[in-house]
């Protein structure tokens, strides 16, 4: 390939894998990749000016404006930073800043979230808005407004903007996608694309949900500083939130010592880091240092390599789904990477080990996708031999060897027998698991003990545990306190409303949220085990395979024969509808504080939603209503000064009646 035709088919990628980066959220390479071609990318221009594209990704900053939100022009443009992977680009970089003035330099943690600028007047938060394409903006006020760290007021009553990033913390990002997975949707690839997707959401309860944070770095325009130290100070006494592992470098050794203790530390941290970003500390050198068309010249971020390592591929073994998908999972020899050992990872389908020509006793190389979950990413063909057979998939299930079926369509193989054991120990995993029934102490394994010792064959056995409780005390670390505490919450069940029973019971294609979709046209087991599928097709947002799978569910004698059993037992058929518009917390914003006994946080705000209420986190003059467990703390205190309705416990067990 010529040079042009290179630097074409260069620009044209990178774009397409900016757009789904940005726009998207949904990056198809890895950032490590992306970067490796964006540098070919500049070399190739650099030495070649004349065959620089108009729309090259170096003279841009994001990607396209989304039309969702209202846009904002940034007066001062929102850049990127020149990223450098080695350290001689750091030597480089103090030679040519020395050249003009002898500085030291603020050391930050490059967070791997979004920018966000936040103007305030007079102290009080008017408009966030995200970076977009640097020089327009989306504007997302309300979204931002959820997170509890960006204050709607500061200290003084100041007119300024500052500009910090928005992130996911490594917690919220696993919650996420635990939730995801079980409802069945995408998962987010990494902590950045999770935050980007969330702040763009258009209901801000979502946003207010997944728990985001921030951390401020930066005020435009602001005179009255010297330093970026000083500027890390001053936001903090504002009330911003600033990271403090922040560090004043006077050479490149100690930069060099401050990069290489957070690569070893940095999987430690609770939030996501991608590099470091070395700025010139003093300010009045900014303008003369001067820009580049798409990042200050008085700034770089190290880059972190992906981490990766590579390892032998001793077996690929056969995952057996509730649903009877089939998942080949790769068995290699142990290694370590960001932080942890890892020795199994998905391979996901037949398609995707014959795509990458992923063979038995192969190099392969493997690591973690943002960080957290392992992949095998390639296969090292060098030091491929004889021993490495082309892949072969099974043709019966490993578990109860039924023939597979590869449904029309789709990529994954299943098992199509309902009383495979894996199939049945998944389904009453579950069953039981929080997003279902929510049966705390019935756990994985202990489920899994009572499935192998005949307690357990089908969901409904659960509710028959408590004619066992003599047999139950007498398994291996029993004893009667954690039995008892079992058949409690395996009470507590039995009046879960109907969408999560309807969850729980594993019907093909009805994540959480069509549970709760086909509940509200529903609101009993009996009519929805008579509704025809045409008129399940009416529902909003249900189509024909969802439709389909309902109708062929109930249709099934064993399913039936299930439920029945389930009633008998006395487990709750019925639907209890969000009441928004009568129920006790109608119109009423409510705020949780210290420790319920009878209920986790989130149960008792679901609760309260159901009953028609909003759940804020903080107290101010809007709130209606703060429920104050033990160990209340300062927000009780700001309710008791403001005067606000404030209720125990018990009352709130009283009112939810
Ligand atoms: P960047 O992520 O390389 O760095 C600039 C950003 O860092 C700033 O805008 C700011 O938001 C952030 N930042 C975090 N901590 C900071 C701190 N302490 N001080 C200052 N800024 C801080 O730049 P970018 O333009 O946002 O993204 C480019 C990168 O995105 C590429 O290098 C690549 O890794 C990735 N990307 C990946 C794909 C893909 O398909 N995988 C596509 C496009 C871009």
């Amino acid at each position: 390939m010529d040079i042009k035709e290179r630097i074409i088919t260069l620009t044209k990628l990178l774009n397409q894998y900016a757009y789904e980066y940005y726009v998207l959220d949904n990056p198809t390479i890895s950032d490590f990749e992306y970067d490796q071609l964006y540098n070919e990318l500049v070399k190739l221009e650099e030495d070649n000016p004349s065959l620089v594209q108009e729309d090259s990704p170096t003279k841009r900053v994001g990607d396209k404006v989304l039309d969702r939100f209202e846009k904002i022009t940034h007066k001062v443009k929102m850049m990127s930073i020149n990223d450098i992977f080695d350290y001689e680009e750091i030597k480089k970089f103090d030679n040519d800043i020395k050249k003009i003035a002898n500085v030291n330099y603020s050391c930050e943690l490059k967070i791997d979230g979004l920018s966000v600028s936040c103007k305030y007047e007079k102290g009080i938060l008017k408009v966030a808005s995200t970076r977009g394409n640097g020089t327009i903006g989306e504007i997302i006020t309300d979204n931002a407004k959820t997170i509890n760290s960006i204050p709607l007021k500061l200290k003084d009553e100041l007119d300024i903007e500052v500009r910090g990033e928005i992130f996911m913390p490594k917690k919220s990002f696993e919650k996420v996608n635990l939730e995801r997975e079980q409802e069945g949707l995408d998962l987010f690839q990494n902590c950045r694309n999770a935050a980007s997707g969330t702040i763009k959401s258009l209901d801000s309860k979502v946003v207010a949900k997944r728990k985001l944070d921030n951390f401020m770095y930066q005020i435009v325009g602001y005179k009255e500083l010297s330093t970026q130290g000083e500027v890390l100070e001053f936001l903090n006494k504002e009330g911003f939130k600033t990271n403090k592992e922040s560090k004043i470098c006077n050479n490149v050794d100690e930069i060099i010592s401050f990069i290489e203790y957070w690569k070893t530390h940095k999987d430690d941290l609770p939030y996501p880091i991608d590099g470091v970003v070395i700025k010139v500390n003093q300010l009045k050198y900014y303008d003369e240092i001067g820009y580049t068309v798409k990042s200050p010249k008085w700034c770089i971020a190290f880059k972190y390599p992906a981490e990766e390592a590579s390892t032998i591929l001793r077996e690929i073994t056969f995952q057996v789904g509730r649903t009877g998908v089939i998942t080949p999972v790769a068995n290699f020899d142990t290694v370590f990477i960001s932080g942890t050992d890892v020795s199994r990872a998905t391979l996901h389908n037949e398609d995707f080990i014959k795509l990458r020509d992923i063979r038995v006793n192969d190099t392969i190389r493997v690591r973690k996708s943002g960080e957290i979950i392992p992949e095998v990413f390639a296969v090292d063909f060098s030091k491929r031999t004889d021993k490495c057979l082309p892949f072969v998939m099974i043709s019966n299930c490993p578990i109860c060897g039924e023939k597979l079926v590869r449904r029309e369509n789709e990529a994954d193989y299943y098992c199509e027998n309902e009383n495979c054991k894996a199939r049945k120990l998944n389904s009453i995993i579950h069953f039981a698991s929080k997003p279902a029934m929510n049966i705390e102490s019935l756990g994985d394994k202990l489920i899994e003990t009572f499935y192998n010792a005949n307690l357990l064959t089908d969901i409904s056995d659960i509710y028959t545990l408590e004619n066992k409780k003599s047999i139950l005390i007498n398994m291996e670390k029993l004893g009667e306190k954690s039995v008892d505490n079992i058949l409690a919450s395996i009470d507590i069940s039995k009046s879960m409303n109907l969408d999560k029973l309807v969850f729980g019971l594993g019907i093909r294609n009805v994540g959480a949220k069509v549970a709760s979709l086909l509940c509200e046209r529903y609101p009993s087991i009996d009519e929805l085990i008579n509704a025809k599928y045409e008129d399940i097709l009416q529902i909003p947002d249900i189509g024909e395979t969802i439709a389909l799978s309902v109708v062929n569910y109930f249709k099934k004698e064993e399913n039936i024969k299930r439920i029945n059993l389930l009633k008998e037992y006395g487990v709750n058929m019925k639907y209890k509808k969000k009441d928004t518009i009568n129920g006790v917390f109608a119109h009423k914003i409510v705020v949780l504080t210290g420790n319920l006994s009878s209920f986790t946080r989130d149960e008792a705000s679901e609760i309260i939603e159901r009953l028609g209420g909003t759940t804020s986190s903080s107290v101010s003059k809007k709130t209606d209503i703060v429920l104050a467990g033990e160990k209340a703390g300062s927000k009780l205190q700001k309710a008791l000064d403001l005067g606000i309705k404030i209720i125990n416990e018990d009352e709130f067990k009283e009112m939810i009646k």
